[in-house]
């Protein structure tokens, strides 16, 4: 008997983490945190000696907790995609630093992100490795650079968990693997399963416009997004489109980009960032920044959802210029000063509230599968069970799964250990 606990992600986003237990060895998919919450909210803890981690892909909500196995002294091995390392420690020593600044401690320090960065073990899509008895194998989440869907085959079970998964490629990557073996038990992630995402190439078409009508009236297009995988997918939509003014990126986007296009292999197309970059400056000193403001242009910086960042220094300053544009290209969590301004129109952010001038767009690039897509991954999966997470509206997906003949549960709180 194989247990399964779900630790997090539990009818919602955030905090993902599952700890397997087959009776000889115990496994533990993503530790994530929940961002935006104070203090930090992370998966429920693991009680016992844990054989290994394997993390689906960098983002916070996935990785943000593993630094726990490490405080008090304490190791495991970690096995995610080579490019997950570098990311994961960027991430997590900037979660460190940012939760100083806001005055919340975390239950690690930086001395054991180091520790968790050396207990790396690298693995590559589609090739099997060893967990004492479990095997394992990566295959292509689709979702951002690295992302992987970790496949174990118990011997007599076999479990497939999406991690965050795109099956619809995009400029960046390539589209999920979906050439998966006969999988018994699915995890899948349910964070769009409510809707449909709008079409790409229209949200590029849009993106363009806008553009184009902030430069004609002399005014700076800003830009906001993710620093993994979202900038990067902004930049290849820019440049096919052609770029023919001044494009800079600021902010954490540049060091993970320099980072992924040091993993070229893992692109869709290898050299599509450097073609991309030769057209784009990175914005390197304060007196740069001063520099760049000054004449009409493109202006790409995190955070996605301006929860800080030098975004929120740029909106401070042209808030209230109409000539200007702020497009938002990511998921906007609730409470997030982005999710705020596109409810209300201003800009509430530590002690300040500004109503902005500047036209606030969203668009939809997202990287994660749309309701359609999540469907059709599950019907050619076709498992014997799916446990639907990592989502708002997890029941409901789950009831819709079941009318259409799958044995489907959303774990909730009081009822998140199975038996499989
Ligand atoms: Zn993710
Ligand atoms: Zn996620």
């Amino acid at each position: 008997m194989i247990q399964l606990s779900f630790l997090g992600a539990i009818a919602t986003v955030g905090a993902s983490g599952i700890l397997i237990d087959t009776g000889t060895e115990k496994i533990v998919l993503d530790y994530g945190t929940k961002i935006r919450e104070t203090p930090p909210l992370f998966p429920i803890p693991v009680q016992g000696k844990v054989d290994a981690v394997i993390l689906s892909h960098t983002h916070l909500d996935h990785s943000g907790g593993v630094p726990i196995f490490f405080a008090k002294g304490g190791t495991v091995p970690i096995f995610s995609m080579s490019v997950t390392r570098p990311l994961t420690e960027l991430l997590l020593l900037d979660s460190i630093k940012i939760s100083r600044e806001e005055g919340v401690e975390l239950p690690f320090s930086k001395a054991d992100v180091k520790a968790a960065i050396k207990n790396f073990s690298l693995v590559s899509y589609r090739k099997p490795f060893k967990i004492h008895k479990t095997e394992a194998t990566a295959f292509d989440a689709g979702h951002i650079p690295g992302s992987m869907m970790p496949f174990l085959d118990f011997g007599k079970k076999t479990l497939l968990y999406t991690g965050d998964l795109n099956t619809r490629p995009t400029r960046l990557l390539k589209k999920a693997d979906d050439n998966i073996h006969e999988t018994d038990v699915l995890i899948t992630e349910s964070t769009y399963s409510e809707r449909d995402h709008p079409d790409r190439k229209e949200q590029e078409k849009q993106l363009v416009q806008i553009i184009d009508d902030t430069l004609a009236v002399d005014g700076i297009c800003f830009i906001a997004g993710f620093a993994v995988g979202r900038i990067d997918e902004i930049l290849l939509t820019l440049d096919a489109h052609g770029i023919d003014y001044p494009v800079y990126v600021d902010g954490m986007a540049k060091k993970a980009i320099t980072i992924i296009n040091q993993h070229k292999n893992l692109l869709k197309v290898s050299d599509s960032l450097d073609r991309a970059l030769k057209k784009v400056e990175y914005v390197a000193s304060e007196r740069m920044r001063k520099r760049i403001v000054k004449n009409p242009g493109v202006i790409l910086s995190t955070s996605g959802m301006l929860t800080g960042g030098p975004i929120v220094n740029y909106i401070r300053n042209f808030f209230g210029n109409e000539r200007c544009s702020l497009v938002l290209t990511s998921f906007q969590l609730e409470d997030t000063p982005g999710k705020k301004l596109l409810e209300t129109g201003r800009f509430v952010y530590k002690d300040c509230d500004l109503d902005m001038k500047m036209m606030v767009k969203r668009l939809d690039f997202s990287s994660h599968c749309g309701r359609k897509e999540l469907f059709e991954f599950v019907k050619k999966i076709n498992p014997q069970k799916v446990f639907c997470i990592h989502g708002d509206h997890t029941e409901e997906f789950a009831e819709e799964l079941r009318q259409q003949g799958f044995d489907s549960t959303a774990p909730i709180a009081n009822n998140r250990i199975f038996s499989i």
